[in-house]
């Protein structure tokens, strides 16, 4: 689904990312990991063209990404992402903000949307919010608005970075759950997160990153094993 090789990134002179090798197979669950700084975000950012490498090559499902490449639509129609900070549309209702993209880029009609809709905010536990704006609901219920977001857009990859850094405490775990219900469906997630015990629970594969650079891949068992 996902093949990085030989990946490169500057902002400037500044190399962000160095020499990444990465594979993701369909239904796998990727957590990267690593400290603040060290290009996690940068590089997620790449797999559906919110910054583009500078050299190596990216392909997703296919499409073989670089600056300027005319199926980067195609792309943002495959790969869903999820913000830390919700990116929700403030003056839409929840309904509104799970229709208005579907109807513009799947081109269906606003009943299908809003049925489609529908669904999807049952599948995070929220129907009952669809008629509220943004404002009026929790940062976790809000965070479940931008899976479900994500969800109506059908995407087959699903990115997150960072979905829960910006929740209160008691707030982690309800996203974190729809989050496990997702990976169950069999979505294939690349999930940045300090999260671990999320991870242990859902990640097949385990990323490091320090400085630009991916340090460690391994399975959870043996990462978490690890000195
Ligand atoms: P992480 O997600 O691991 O915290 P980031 O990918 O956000 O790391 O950032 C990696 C490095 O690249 C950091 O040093 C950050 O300051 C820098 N960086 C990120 N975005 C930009 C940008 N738009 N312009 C310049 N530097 C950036
Ligand atoms: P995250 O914690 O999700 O990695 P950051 O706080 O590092 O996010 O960055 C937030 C935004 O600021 C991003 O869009 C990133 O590209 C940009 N950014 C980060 N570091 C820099 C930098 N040194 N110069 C310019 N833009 C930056």
């Amino acid at each position: 689904m996902i093949e990085v090789t030989n990946l490169d990134k500057f902002y400037g002179a500044f190399h962000a990312l160095k020499n990444i090798d990465l594979t993701v197979h369909q239904g796998q669950k990727v957590v990267i990991c690593g400290p603040s700084g060290s290009g996690k975000s940068t590089l997620i950012r790449c797999f559906n063209g919110l910054e583009w490498h500078n050299s190596g090559r990216l392909v997703i499902d296919g499409i073989e990404v670089y600056e300027g490449a005319k199926e980067i639509r195609d792309l943002r129609q495959e790969v869903g992402m999820v913000f830390q900070q919700f990116n929700l549309f403030p003056h839409l209702t929840v309904l509104e903000n799970l229709t208005i993209g579907p109807m513009k880029v799947r081109k269906i009609s606003k009943a299908q949307a809003e049925e489609t809709a529908r669904n999807y905010l049952d599948r995070v536990h929220i129907p009952e919010q669809a008629d509220k704006y943004p404002a009026q609901l929790s940062g976790g219920q809000q965070q479940r608005v931008a899976i479900a977001r994500s969800l109506c857009m059908e995407t087959r990859i699903m990115l997150f970075d960072e979905p829960t850094s910006a929740l209160d405490p008691e707030m982690i775990n309800e996203v974190l759950d729809v989050m496990v219900e997702l990976a169950d469906t069999g979505m294939t997630m690349v999930v940045v997160t300090h999260e671990m015990g999320f991870a242990r629970k859902v990640a097949d594969t385990m990323v490091f990153m320090e400085a630009g650079q991916i340090v460690e891949i391994s399975p959870p068992e043996q990462f978490f094993t690890n000195p």
